[in-house]
């Protein structure tokens, strides 16, 4: 392998890149553009355009593209070569500034939710120069904002970055409270990413994984995760060839992939970068997907990164870790040493537990989608009700605020009266220790847990930044006018905790216990992406966005209709494809094994051989088989029955308890049949050979 620092980055177009190449002047101002996050300067866009062209050619490129995120989760591009012929009929390879700044695409086939009239298909991309350009496969990518006509949001890094600007302004006011100059916060993200990997040729014999990116049926293999013996168990040799392939590509690509590992279940790995500005932790997340799926093609994989690909065993998530940055170099959730930074921290931790309380439904929400819904609450991933873990050390803290614990909180006069006067040290290992927690505060940063493993993670931490604000905001509000801030900040943290602690538990969160403690408590139990996305266009919700700039009400339902569209259309295929499978493969390769047990009970007969087991297995498999085709046409008449519903959240919740449940009662046959039926006749690969397939 070449020097890593060689290779790094290689193919962006990023700051070492802009200095060396872009006049002084332009430089500056880029620069400046970049850190204070707003749109390019048009006077100097056709010479960033220019330089960046010629060291993309230089690197091979051919075309351009503007590289965006549209509604469907995962990224798009639209390639224009760099040609521009001349009059003696050459070409001249050219890239203007216009080109760089914006674009204009056809976008009549992306889902806008009713917000861009076919007859006005046009959307446009915008540059988001604080993202930096890069080279994927001899491709110039810019990476771009898309939006309608009239300027609504048609993508997830739209929303993203207004969302970060809205944190800012409201961090900075409470940072002037505490007599910080700072002059911008940024939330920050790292994104864990875990995935399964199995062989091509066992992916390509499923139409489920092919189709609909998980098993839809599947018995149980005879080991599972049970001995826990793979969780940063040593690598395969393929796999690890994988990750050494993956880590080169990720970084020529700034990624900054720092740790890779085997996770819970067998052939499930986990990659770690190390955290950035959330909206390039959102581009580079979307990279990494995509890189993933494309090196592990290359080595005979696949990459599965749906959420459960394997009934019963462990589901694939993202662990979004969370914080707030400032450009004084200041991680805002360190709780410091100091009485008065551990106050500043104390507010900033009473903003988030009163954000995550007040708008539960929105996380659940985020997450929302029909992979993810098999995922949560499934007994061994977050579940689907919201709470978050502080850790003892931190709970003992806020305990101690809430009743004035003398022996706790220091009010002494002249020293800074908020909070406990000096914090106790948080020990990293008491904050990680609850694995079951959706929402875990870890040292110095929030791990929410709930992020599908396909999803972007824009819509998270666009929910995270916006509610954060608005508690800010309503702290900041408070705080501006107080008379004696000390004391207001004081009894603003109390009121803030004591009336959202509700939403803090360091239990087990898998537990039925919990269900029912949950429920007691009041807490949303959203199980299913139904159920969740009723809740979307409140009033509380479209109040919320629309205060901060992040989405108008008309974004909002769009954004709701395509969020309903997108579970409808997933839950039908899924439907389309185990219909496809019981009928043209599982039944006939039940009666081809019956067959074949006749022909045997038969030729035993002649000789007077006993016939009692392979009558028993006829009865067994010509039942199931036949138990599996009524299930398949009772799913079949249930989905004439759906396509009559033609507002499509009633249609969701028809999907959910009624179409779904079809698929769960087909699936239940058929893996009785998988466990009777010869191998040989068995028309695809087991969990067995999926799980542990990969050598
Ligand atoms: P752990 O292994 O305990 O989960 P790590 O330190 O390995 O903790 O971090 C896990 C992820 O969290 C990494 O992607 C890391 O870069 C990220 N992370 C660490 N600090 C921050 C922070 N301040 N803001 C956002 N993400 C962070
Ligand atoms: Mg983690």
């Amino acid at each position: 392998m070449a020097e890593i620092q060689e290779i790094f980055g290689s193919l962006v177009f990023d700051d070492r890149v802009m200095r060396e190449r872009l006049p002084k002047e332009t430089y500056e101002i880029l620069k400046k553009t970049i850190s204070v996050g707003k749109p390019i300067d048009k006077s100097i866009a056709d010479v960033v355009a220019s330089s960046m062209k010629d060291w993309a050619v230089e690197l091979g490129a051919t075309h351009y593209t503007h590289w965006f995120q549209p509604l469907t989760g995962i990224t798009a591009e639209k390639h224009d070569s760099f040609i521009s012929p001349v009059s003696d009929g050459s070409v001249i390879l050219e890239f203007s500034g216009k080109e760089l700044v914006q674009g204009e695409s056809d976008a009549s086939s992306f889902p806008s939710g009713g917000l861009r009239n076919t007859f006005e298909a046009r959307g446009y991309t915008a540059w988001d120069p604080t993202s930096y350009a890069f080279i994927k496969e001899g491709v110039l990518c810019i990476p771009t904002a898309f939006y309608s006509y009239g300027g609504e949001a048609l993508d997830k890094k739209t929303p993203l970055l207004r969302s970060m600007e809205a944190l800012n302004v409201q961090v900075l006011r409470v940072l002037k409270l505490f007599g910080k100059d700072v002059k911008r916060a940024t939330s920050t993200v790292g994104a864990e990413q875990e995935y399964f990997l199995v062989e091509r040729d066992m992916f390509d014999a499923r139409k489920d994984l092919i189709f609909t990116g998980r098993t839809l049926i599947g018995a149980k293999p005879p080991k599972g995760q049970e001995m826990d013996d793979h969780y940063f168990g040593s690598l395969k040799p393929r796999v690890s060839a994988f990750m050494k392939d993956l880590d080169e590509e990720l970084w020529k690509l700034g990624v900054t992939a720092k740790t890779e590992h085997n996770e819970g279940a067998p052939a499930q790995h986990e990659l770690a970068p190390i955290y950035e500005t959330t909206n390039i932790a959102a581009d580079h997340n979307q990279l990494t997907m995509e890189v993933m799926q494309k090196v592990a093609h290359k080595h005979d994989l696949v990459c599965l990164l749906h959420e459960k690909p394997f009934a019963g065993v462990n589901g694939s998530g993202k662990h979004n870790n969370w914080s707030i940055a400032t450009d004084t170099g200041k991680n805002l959730f360190n709780p410091g040493s100091s009485p008065m930074d551990n106050a500043q921290f104390l507010t900033f931790l009473a903003a988030v537990i009163k954000a995550v309380d007040e708008y539960q439904e929105l996380l659940r929400i985020c997450v929302a989608t029909a992979g993810n819904d098999h995922r949560l609450g499934a007994a061994e991933a977050p579940p689907a009700i919201v709470s978050m873990f502080l850790g003892e050390d931190l709970e003992a803290v806020l305990d101690a605020i809430i009743t004035d614990d003398e022996n706790y909180i220091h009010k002494g006069k002249e020293e800074f009266n908020v909070g406990v006067s000096v914090l106790p040290r948080i020990s990293k290992d008491a904050t990680d220790r609850n694995r079951t927690s959706p929402f875990a505060f870890t040292g110095n940063k929030f791990e929410f847990r709930m992020v599908g493993a396909s999803d972007s993670i824009s819509d998270a931490n666009v929910v995270l930044n916006t509610i954060v604000a608005e508690s800010l905001r309503q702290f900041a509000d408070r705080l501006e006018v107080a008379d004696n801030f000390e004391e207001e900040l004081h009894t603003l943290i109390k009121e803030t905790i004591t009336k959202h602690k509700r939403i803090i538990f360091s239990g087990n969160s898998y537990s039925k216990e919990w269900e029912k403690e949950a429920e007691k408590r009041g807490l949303y139990n959203l199980k299913t992406t139904a159920d969740a996305l009723t809740h979307f266009v409140s009033d509380k919700n479209i109040e919320l966005f629309a205060r901060h700039g992040i989405f108008t009400e008309v974004e909002m339902r769009s954004r709701h209709d395509i969020l309903l569209e997108i579970y409808n259309k997933t839950v039908r295929i899924e439907a389309r494809t185990i219909i496809d499978m019981i009928k043209q493969d599982v039944v006939p390769a039940s009666l081809y094994y019956v067959k074949d047990l006749s022909e045997i009970a038969a030729n035993k007969k002649e000789l007077g051989i006993s016939v009692t087991l392979e009558t028993k297995l006829i009865k067994k498999i010509s039942d199931l088989a036949a138990k599996a085709y009524s299930a398949v046409e009772k799913l079949e008449a249930d989905r004439l029955k759906l396509k009559k519903i033609d507002d499509n959240e009633k249609a969701s919740f028809f999907n959910k308890d009624v179409i779904l449940k079809d698929m769960a009662v087909i699936r239940e046959y058929a893996d009785e049949l998988e466990k009777i039926v010869a191998k040989d006749y068995w028309p695809y690969p087991t969990y067995a050979d999926l799980l542990f397939g990969v050598k």
